[in-house]
């Protein structure tokens, strides 16, 4: 079996290659930010960082496409750092460690970060190549995309020189995607006054794992388990059947991920325990049954663990466990007039509760404003009924589709001739940095596209080796067949 450094095209694959030897989890992009500028000026090119942290390097038009419109090439530095829980890995310092599975390059028990490292890989290859025909080029490798898109949301008004942009941060090979849903974090906060754990208690654990996750905009539509509304669910029954008090509950670990695994500590009658064990698992089993075969490895266990120190006062464990069962979760709407397109949806992605502290996360979605508006109204109505302080803050635009778009009319004949088909032109249910960019550069003409990648934001996150191949054929050919400047 041979490492990734084999695979077609190779010029494309080594610089992915090198992108795993960095660590770049969002937050933590100081080494790739180097090694990008390094990359852009060892090939003698105009390479800066920009003043809130993006990288830019310009390449100038090849010999006879000088009359050509400037292109972006645009991709993110930063990747999700997901791991699964008896993975030992740390994302600040271990190299991503990638293999060949059929079709499929992975990573052991991590997330792969071909999301977006296979588009600054092609942008890479782009800059580095001596062959290629393109007009003026400018690489725009933006930071921390995948934590509220900060690189996106800075970039001034006057840095960038280019016309058409092309993101190259989507993960469906033949698709072209013309527009994108915006977002907005919804965070529901409360302090309580912790309460004594009474005398003859005995504390329980009951852990949630082996859920699928994924992606919470991409993957929102394929009705996978919510770990936090699941625990939530189990919770309620269990405080009704059981004379039991909540003292901790934590689910979740990233706004834009849907939960994979929860947990919960509870404090039990010494005397009312008997059951438990039939009840767990009786639940595992419903549960598994409801979900099959979306899911497989549901998990649901309890043990017994040490004493904690206090509990949650009833009223306020009610009231969340109330919250967290009312939330909006999932789908919410599809775009009335694009077919199979989701338009408006939420995320229950991270609840924090215990030791005095309520913490509630929720990533609320639309490519329609005021459905976007509708719903984290709604959602701000759910948790301040449970007593709780609701904040939004992080909001970004949807992108409008434009249909008239030249390069969308470039890219559409380019592709036909390239590959004897139509590509797919869709709105995407993610927020696409577009939206971000192109509110500051509104006359922008912008498409999103990328190779095929599967469970991106997961350990299960792989990148499709054939649609590596196509995607940089197509970035090839569509550069050579750039517009004309008017
Ligand atoms: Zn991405």
């Amino acid at each position: 079996m041979g490492t990734i450094l084999s695979l077609a095209p190779q010029n494309v694959w080594k610089h992915f290659y090198s992108l795993t030897q960095i660590p770049r989890p969002s937050g933590h992009v100081e080494k790739i930010t180097e090694f990008l500028v390094n990359f852009g000026k060892g090939l003698g090119l105009e390479s800066f960082v920009d003043g809130v942290g993006n990288v830019i390097i310009r390449k100038p038009a090849t010999p006879g496409m000088e009359n050509r419109k400037s292109v972006i090439l645009q991709a993110h530095m930063d990747m999700v750092p997901q791991k699964n829980n008896d993975t030992i890995h740390d994302f600040t310092k271990d190299p991503i460690e990638t293999y060949i599975d059929g079709d499929w390059v992975k990573a052991k028990g991590t997330t792969l970060g071909a999301d977006d490292g296979l588009g600054v890989a092609t942008i890479m290859a782009v800059l580095e190549s001596k062959g290629l025909k393109h007009g003026p080029l400018e690489a725009l490798i933006t930071k921390d995309e995948e934590t509220g898109m900060s690189g996106a949301f800075g970039l001034k008004s006057d840095v960038l020189k280019g016309e058409i942009l092309l993101n190259l941060d989507s993960e469906e090979e033949g698709k072209l995607y013309i527009g994108c849903a915006g977002g907005v974090d919804i965070t529901a906060l409360l302090d309580y006054k912790e309460e004594e754990v009474t005398a003859d208690s005995v504390a329980m654990k009951i852990t949630l794992k082996g859920l699928r996750g994924g992606h919470s905009g991409l993957e929102i539509n394929e009705g996978r388990a919510n770990a936090n509304k699941l625990l939530a669910r189990i919770i309620r029954d269990m405080l009704i059947d059981f004379d039991c008090q909540l003292s901790s509950f934590e689910g979740g670990n990233m706004r834009n991920a849907i939960p994979r695994e929860a947990h919960a500590v509870l404090v039990f009658n010494a005397s009312d325990t008997e059951g438990l064990e039939d009840f767990i698992k009786d639940y595992e089993f419903e549960i598994a049954a409801e979900y099959t075969p979306i899911e497989s490895g549901i998990s649901l266990r309890i043990e017994q663990v040490e004493m904690p120190a206090t509990v949650i006062p009833e009223e306020i464990q009610d009231n969340l466990i109330d919250s967290l069962l009312a939330c909006q979760n999932g789908v919410m709407r599809m775009i009335p007039i694009v077919p199979d397109t989701v338009e408006t949806s939420s995320n229950l992605s991270i609840v924090k509760a215990g030791i005095g502290k309520v913490e509630v996360c929720i990533l609320a979605r639309s490519s329609c404003d005021t459905m976007k508006e509708f719903l984290a109204n709604s959602l701000v109505s759910c948790f301040s009924m449970a007593g709780m302080k609701v904040i939004q803050s992080g909001e970004y635009s949807g992108w409008q589709p434009n249909v008239d778009s030249p390069i969308l009319h470039a890219m559409k004949l380019s592709y036909k001739q390239q590959f004897g088909v139509e590509p797919a032109v869709e709105v995407i249910h993610a927020g696409l940095e577009c939206g971000i960019i192109g509110a500051t550069y509104p006359s922008l003409d912008m498409i999103s596209f990328g190779p095929t990648l599967r469970s991106p934001h997961s350990p299960n996150e792989r990148a499709n080796i054939p649609s590596v191949a196509k995607f940089y054929d197509f970035v090839v050919a569509t550069l050579e067949q750039i517009p004309l400047k008017k």
